[in-house]
């Protein structure tokens, strides 16, 4: 039975998409059967794997409002070896539409219990807001990883994210747990990072995964390809870090 989580932080460009497609990319490098979700209208991580989102018949907006499967929806990505539920901006206009629909936050955890049995991983890239998009995603994992830059603020934009994980825990998803905070865009010569990370070990743990992301230049460059830096450059130091991390994934779950 897959294993679905979402990638969430409510703050914009703190590497979210970077994060889903990289893990999607390695997760699947390392032999697991994975799809990846985009709830984003930006359909950033859509086109970060190879996708075009423009040319698509069917999205996740079908999904949300029950007018495909996943199955229909979904597209694989040669390229990248995983599948690919695609959003565009119809998404954008899923919120509204949804809001006369009963158990409207449910939606796509429904439409994932069907393909369950398909993957291993299914890992969905949220939108920068605390939206019935995202909380479609909260409902519907088992886990969220939360990529955080080592910032000043970081720690403070943190307790919005974890109080809404605390919520849907608490009314709407029992299984919902943060899995870990992803730390990326790292350079350890800023001396305020190091800080920031000691900080976070000293407050969140062993939440706070081993695999650090650095900085890396070709991570950033990988996009305008239509491609994960894992599958852009394998080689690249970021895409090394991100399929060590695909690997300390692996073995969370078994422990989960
Ligand atoms: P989000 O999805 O949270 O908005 P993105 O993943 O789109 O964030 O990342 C924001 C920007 O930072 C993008 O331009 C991306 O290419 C760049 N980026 C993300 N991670 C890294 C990294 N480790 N090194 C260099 N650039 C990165
Ligand atoms: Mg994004």
């Amino acid at each position: 039975m897959a294993k679905i989580f979402c990638v969430a932080n409510q703050k914009g460009g703190v590497g979210k998409t970077t994060t889903t497609v990289n893990l999607a990319a390695g997760l699947a490098k390392v032999g697991q059967r994975v799809l990846m979700v985009d709830l984003d209208p930006q359909g950033n991580a859509t086109m970060g794997s190879g996708v075009d989102k423009r040319a698509m018949q069917l999205s996740v907006y079908d999904v949300l409002l029950e007018s495909a499967s996943v199955n229909e929806a979904a597209i694989f990505s040669e390229k990248c070896g995983y599948h690919v539920l695609g959003a565009n901006r119809e998404l954008a206009g899923a919120e509204v539409e949804l809001v006369e629909v009963e158990r409207r936050e449910r939606r796509l955890k429904q439409a994932l219990a069907a393909v369950a049995d398909q993957y291993d991983f299914v890992l969905i890239d949220c939108p920068p807001s605390l939206s019935m998009l995202t909380l479609n995603g909260l409902c519907s994992a088992h886990g969220v990883i939360v990529p955080m830059q080592c910032e000043y603020f970081a720690l403070e934009g943190l307790t919005d994210l974890v109080n809404t994980i605390k919520q849907v825990h608490a009314n709407l998803n029992k299984d919902l747990q943060i899995i870990g905070l992803l730390r990326v865009m790292f350079d350890p010569r800023i001396t305020l990072q190091q800080q920031v990370s000691d900080q976070l070990k000293a407050h969140f743990g062993d939440k706070v995964f081993d695999t650090v992301i650095p900085r890396n230049v070709r991570l950033a460059e990988a996009p305008s390809y239509g491609l994960p830096g894992v599958v852009f450059d394998p080689a690249a130091r970021g895409s090394q870090a991100f399929i060590a991390f695909a690997e300390e994934m692996v073995q969370r779950i078994k422990a989960m």
